[in-house]
């Protein structure tokens, strides 16, 4: 029997604001433990939260960029639990009456588009973080995190393959960087994916029980434990058993999920709305300036790379995988107006250089002006292509320009006919036999006699240039 696997994501974001969700304490991350924390975040009796404005804001933004509709008014909720890294015993959230619903974002998989439906977005309040120490009954608990603000974003059950999810993961990740409302670091935890998957069989309308994967930080990984769990339903399936709905966790060392809880149902956290919060109001006025001011997405930037551009599908695509790194390109072609020839200098040599670095573009160490002139220099016969790429390596080592390493190290092409024909001659006179077989007819030598020019040029001399001479100095006397 054929299966298809049904995916829908559940992803939260943690907002790049200055300050907490309801008290002014600072988000910003690495401070000494419990030092960013106020009566508000640390739960104590009587104290009132207060709402910050710039996470509706931020949450606006990721609302309009997905195409949901903004609710005029929607509510905050108590998600009551316990757990030693939520102080209050409730964590503040939206339930019924989320900000903003009934989205969607377009995914490419292998060349065809895809739609995936939003189900919901709502704010919430991130927990503390719990340390263990290894071999010792301690566990330590640091508040700062507490009252970060965190936006959900839950998927439509509408992916039906790992590479589908995988894809809408990477679009939101591209979108939230895009609004630079998040910085999208799944390694860090900034961007956090739980992925719900069930299996049916192909051609069946009904959907089946479906398990939900924790501890997914890496784009990797998603796409693995979701390959991973289809299998293991599959073969459930297959022994006439019954998938059990379950919270299961990501094993990367083992690279498999293991069954980490019986799935809580919503009535288990008793929600109900906050008193100590009014209904959020949001009016069309504010939803339009917060639309007016959404920078160019990355869906509408690919497409205009291609149209504006001509740039392949591919080309555009990691171009605007990354806002950073689209302007990077840009900002190279104001100098150097070749569109292909830069975004293979990019996707080549550029993100090739970053990657062994584990760099990101904001820490390039050549900046797109400097790559421009690089280019020039190919581009106006100064240096050739494969001299440009060590010269490109020099730039990075020593961040230096361009044009100053080719004077320095003297790297300049030899375009100078007189001095390339000098040099031919010898090559010539100190190969008497091979001169004699090409001119019986065999030109395959032709190759070994640009060869020698370009060893004693030390790869300098305009290949065409020496292609030309040869040809000319070798015809029969
Ligand atoms: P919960 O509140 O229990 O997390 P939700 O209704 O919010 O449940 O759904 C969580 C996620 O699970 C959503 O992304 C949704 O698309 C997905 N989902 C729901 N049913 C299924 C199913 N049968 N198979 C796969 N995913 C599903
Ligand atoms: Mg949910
Ligand atoms: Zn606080």
């Amino acid at each position: 029997m054929k299966f298809e696997p049904v995916i829908g994501l559940e992803i939260h974001a943690q907002l790049k604001t200055n300050t907490k969700i309801f008290c002014g304490c600072s988000t910003a991350f690495g401070a000494p433990p419990n030092t960013h924390t106020c009566p508000v975040c640390l739960g104590m009796p009587g104290v009132l939260p207060v709402l910050n404005k710039k996470v509706v804001e931020y949450t606006m933004r990721m609302a309009l960029a997905t195409e949901c509709t903004i609710e005029a008014v929607s509510r905050f909720a108590r998600k009551n639990y316990f757990y030693p890294d939520l102080p209050k015993g409730y964590q503040i959230s939206q339930y019924e009456l989320p900000i903003a619903r009934h989205g969607k974002v377009a995914v490419e998989v292998n060349g065809a588009t895809h739609r995936i439906g939003i189900t919901r977005i709502h704010m919430e309040e991130d927990a503390g973080k719990l340390s263990h120490d290894p071999g010792r009954p301690v566990s330590r608990v640091d508040f700062n995190r507490t009252g970060v603000p965190l936006i959900e974003i839950v998927s439509e059950p509408d992916s039906r393959s790992p590479q589908a999810a995988g894809a809408y993961l990477r679009q939101l990740r591209a979108i939230v960087r895009y609004l630079g409302i998040c910085d999208g670091n799944l390694e860090e935890g900034s961007f956090r994916c739980d992925a719900n998957v069930s299996i049916r069989p192909a051609g069946s309308a009904a959907f089946g029980t479906r398990t939900e994967i924790k501890n997914l930080n890496s784009f990797k990984h998603v796409e693995k434990a979701l390959q991973y769990e289809i299998s293991r339903q599959q073969e459930i399936l297959m022994d006439g058993d019954a998938v059990i709905q379950e919270t299961r966790l990501w094993d990367p060392e083992k690279n498999r999920t293991q069954s980490m809880r019986s799935k809580e149902e919503a009535h288990d956290y008793r929600y109900f709305p906050d008193p100590d919060l009014l209904p959020l109001v949001i009016n069309t006025d504010w939803i339009e300036k917060v639309r007016r001011d959404l920078p160019e997405l990355p869906a509408e930037k690919k497409k205009r790379f291609v149209a504006e551009y001509h740039l392949p599908s591919y080309d555009a695509d990691i171009l605007t995988s990354d806002r950073e790194l689209a302007e990077y390109f840009e900002t190279c072609l104001r100098e150097f107006n070749e569109p292909k020839a830069v975004s293979n200098w990019i996707m080549g040599s550029l993100l090739g250089l970053l990657n062994a670095e584990g760099k990101s573009i904001e820490q390039t160490p050549i900046s797109a002006f400097d790559l421009a002139q690089l280019l020039k220099l190919v581009d106006d016969g100064t240096i050739s292509g494969k001299i440009a790429k060590s010269v490109f390596d020099q730039m990075a080592q020593t961040g230096q320009s361009a044009r100053r390493i080719v004077e320095e190290k003297g790297l300049a092409q030899i375009s100078d006919s007189g001095a390339i024909e000098d040099v031919v001659s010898n090559i010539l006179a100190a190969n008497p036999t091979e001169v004699k077989a090409y001119r019986n007819g065999k030109t395959k030598l032709l190759g070994f006699f640009v060869g020698q020019v370009m060893k004693e040029t030390r790869g300098q001399a305009n290949p065409k240039l020496v292609n030309d001479i040869l040809r000319k100095k070798l015809e029969p006397e």
